[in-house]
């Protein structure tokens, strides 16, 4: 591992691991409306996967279950289509 000072590290929703925030996605509740996060920062409760969990089966499930709600299906197409 590269030593990088100021590594942020957030949890990722389904695995539960600390992880380097530059190789993690955030999606993002604005409102009453999801966001998957690309360059800008949004406001707003978010929730952070890591690279590896965005082709996790269980990666539904964890989003839906820390937002307590259902997201709707073009945020997963967003997730894992790239
Ligand atoms: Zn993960």
């Amino acid at each position: 591992m590269a030593n990088k000072q100021q590594t942020i590290e957030r949890i990722c929703c389904v695995c539960r691991k600390l992880q380097p925030i530059d190789q993690m996605t955030r999606v993002v509740r604005v409102g009453g409306e999801f966001l998957v996060q690309t360059d800008k920062r949004l406001n707003g409760r978010g929730a952070h996967v890591c690279s590896a969990c965005l082709q996790s089966p269980n990666l539904q499930k964890s989003l839906c279950r820390s937002f307590k709600t259902q997201l709707p299906a073009t945020i997963f197409q967003q997730l894992t289509g790239k």
